[in-house]
């Protein structure tokens, strides 16, 4: 999650005592790549997905399942096997905030082949087995988005109690901080969020109330006032980074062939952000208990939220700059396309000096804005030998912003002197059980990137609609229930190039009939005289595309999972946990999920994810590969 340097950490005050430092030669370093590269066309479509997982360990006798705490150790033999012994090997490992994480990507990005759709999968299955080879009995590798019991007693291994303590990173009641990645970027992070924000990150989730569910539900922390103060009835209370930071996703990034390219590509992926959150729903169990949400977004936005009571709106203004409506890890805040800019109905705060400074330099409004309000954060972590940097050849300070806006979309310059172009990132999907399910998604994904080029498609809502639409999202089964604005005729904007408009009107107000309330189903599938449907649109692309045999019946596969999902045929993750835990023999109906419910849960999940059972109600009938081989068996669905 973001850069690593290695170096002393400062404390919170020797940062903010920096902290202009660090923005004006972010600024700087900005601009220096900005003017060399502003102009670069013709890079090709490359692209890549991050999968961050988690390592686990059965203790059949007592059947529990921990985390285990050896992310570093293990990242460490896959990097020495892997890409330091070989620059082509076809993994590579990256450290994750909890260090019972890992992430992978493959080694090489993909390219703008259709054939390449077919390696994903192959690639993921080898980083799985990769990892799954150096661990120990009884140890697995896991694609859960969030740990069921993540925060309980004795959820780590080996284990430790929570540190409550004034001078540990997180305070957390529940969260110790040897779950955090040794690396000091993360402990740093974590200390500095919460002294930043004067007080603990405050995470409530609201419970799932079933029949035997305390109502109302309340949890007391006589021992620690801050969670007395902080913790509300009906609510599952958490109060650290890990229970956010913590948890895994699914991250896919492009490289565009030009910056339009990619400023259009950002906006219009944005708005595809709610609805493939809620398409790959995962996480519905925190701290022990049964949610009521499907999501983890809302979780870490909270665990990250280092805004001050001033700039929460909770006090008057006194000692900061502005009032802040959103966590540094939330949907985004504008359009960056000119297509983009009557869409912009979010009140946008900014870094005035910052937008005024890249203006004269020639930078336009929707980015300069875009960049001064990414601006208005303070640096989180600092080392204390990168403070003074060459910011023609150097952009460590703008990537300590940069990197610590976690935006639902990311969009990203290309590192000095490299050549890497212009990229967009992006990040809302949960991370599914098996590879098969993740490369669905991925495709998906990359797929719709094509026909959004290819057709100069237009998703485009007023900005306000797609922050309505992320609350939605993330609703206990919003991908039946929910209702999301969505743009009805995406074609309209037939002649919007990437670089201009096209429209004849395009500053006027967007009209209120551009879009409509529709559900999953309708955006997905489509419905006669109403929507057209993606995947009815990615059919047809790929009907026109010459595609060989083998990579189209993988393609027609995973769009069949995406499409099932989105219909209610197939379940999301999140609800077939939900009923797995809900037919277990030992649950309660009381919202709570015990150590030994945590293990069969996770044992299945294990099982599903090696192909050691079939889940039909997850992934229908049969999606499997052979073993060792590119080539599909047969598909019966
Ligand atoms: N694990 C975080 C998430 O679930 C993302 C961290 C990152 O940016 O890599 O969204
Ligand atoms: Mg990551």
């Amino acid at each position: 999650m973001g850069l690593l340097s290695q170096g002393s950490p400062l404390s919170w005050e020797e940062t903010k005592r920096h902290a202009d430092h660090v923005r004006r030669h972010g600024i700087l370093q900005f601009l220096h790549i900005y003017h060399a590269v502003k102009d670069r066309h013709k890079d090709v479509l490359k692209w890549g997905d991050e999968v961050e997982y988690m390592l686990v360990s059965f203790d059949h006798e007592n059947k529990k399942v921990q985390l285990v705490l050896s992310g570093e150790e293990v990242l460490e033999t896959l990097q020495e096997k892997g890409e330091r012994t070989n620059p082509n090997h076809p993994t590579l490992w990256r450290p994750e905030y909890g260090s019972y994480m890992i992430e992978g990507t493959p080694g090489q990005p993909y390219g703008g082949t259709m054939s390449e759709f077919n390696t994903v999968e192959a690639n993921m299955r080898e980083r799985r087995k990769e990892a799954t080879s150096i661990l120990e009995e009884n140890q697995a590798l896991c694609t859960i988005t969030s740990f069921p019991r993540l925060g309980c007693p004795g959820f780590t291994v080996p284990e430790y109690k929570p540190n409550p303590v004034e001078g540990g990173a997180s305070k957390s009641l529940f969260f110790p901080d040897e779950a955090i990645n040794k690396h000091p970027r993360f402990s740093t992070l974590t200390r500095n969020i919460r002294h930043r924000r004067g007080e603990k990150v405050v995470i409530n989730v609201p419970i799932f109330k079933d029949k035997n569910t305390p109502s109302p539900f309340i949890e007391t922390f006589p021992e620690d006032d801050e969670a007395a103060r902080a913790s509300k009835p009906d609510h599952i209370y958490m109060d650290a980074m890990g229970f956010g930071m913590g948890n895994c996703c699914l991250q896919v990034t492009f490289q565009a062939c030009s910056i339009s390219e990619a400023r259009y590509l950002y906006d219009q992926l944005a708005t595809i952000c709610p609805i493939v959150m809620a398409l790959s729903a995962a996480s519905p169990f925190y701290r022990g208990y049964v949610s009521d949400i499907d999501c983890r977004w809302g979780v870490i936005s909270a665990s990250v939220d280092d805004r001050t009571r001033e700039e929460r709106g909770l006090e008057p203004l006194k000692n900061n700059n502005y009032r802040i409506s959103k966590s540094r890890y939330d949907s985004i805040d504008s359009y960056l396309s000119k297509c983009g800019e009557k869409y912009n109905d979010i009140d946008l705060t900014i870094d005035k000096e910052i937008y005024e400074q890249l203006l004269k330099e020639g930078i336009d409004h929707l980015l300069a804005q875009h960049v001064a309000h990414l601006f208005i954060r303070d640096p989180l972590t600092l080392f204390e030998e990168k403070i003074h940097l060459d910011d023609a050849n150097e952009s460590d300070h703008f990537e300590n912003i940069q990197s610590t806006n976690w935006q639902t979309m990311r969009f990203k310059p290309p590192p000095p002197n490299s050549d890497i172009g212009w990229r967009v990132e992006f990040r809302p999907m949960e991370v599914q059980l098996t590879d098969f399910e993740n490369s669905a998604y991925v495709v998906f994904v990359v797929l719709l990137t094509r026909v959004i080029l290819s057709y100069k498609l237009d998703f485009l809502i007023p900005l306000s609609k797609v922050d309505v639409n992320m609350k939605v999202a993330q609703k206990r089964d919003a991908v039946l229930r929910g209702m999301f604005y969505f743009r009805k005729d995406i074609c309209k904007g037939g002649n919007a190039v990437v670089d201009g408009c096209g429209k004849a009107q395009s500053s006027a107000e967007p009209a209120v009939e551009e879009y409509a309330l529709m559900s999953i189903d309708t955006i997905i599938n489509g419905k006669e005289g109403v929507f057209p449907g993606l995947i009815p649109i990615l059919n047809s692309y790929l009907e026109n595309m010459e595609v060989d045999v083998d990579t189209r019946c993988s393609i027609l596969n995973y769009l069949k999972l995406i499409k099932k999902r989105a219909s209610g045929e197939l379940m999301t993750v999140a609800r077939w946990m939900r009923e797995f835990i809900a037919k277990h023999p030992d649950y309660k109906q009381d919202s709570v999920i015990t150590d030994e419910m945590n293990y069969s849960l996770l044992l299945k999940c294990n099982q599903i994810a090696n192909e050691l059972c079939e889940c039909p109600e997850l992934l229908g009938s049969a999606f499997r590969k052979v073993k060792n081989s590119g080539s599909k068996t047969e598909s019966s669905n």
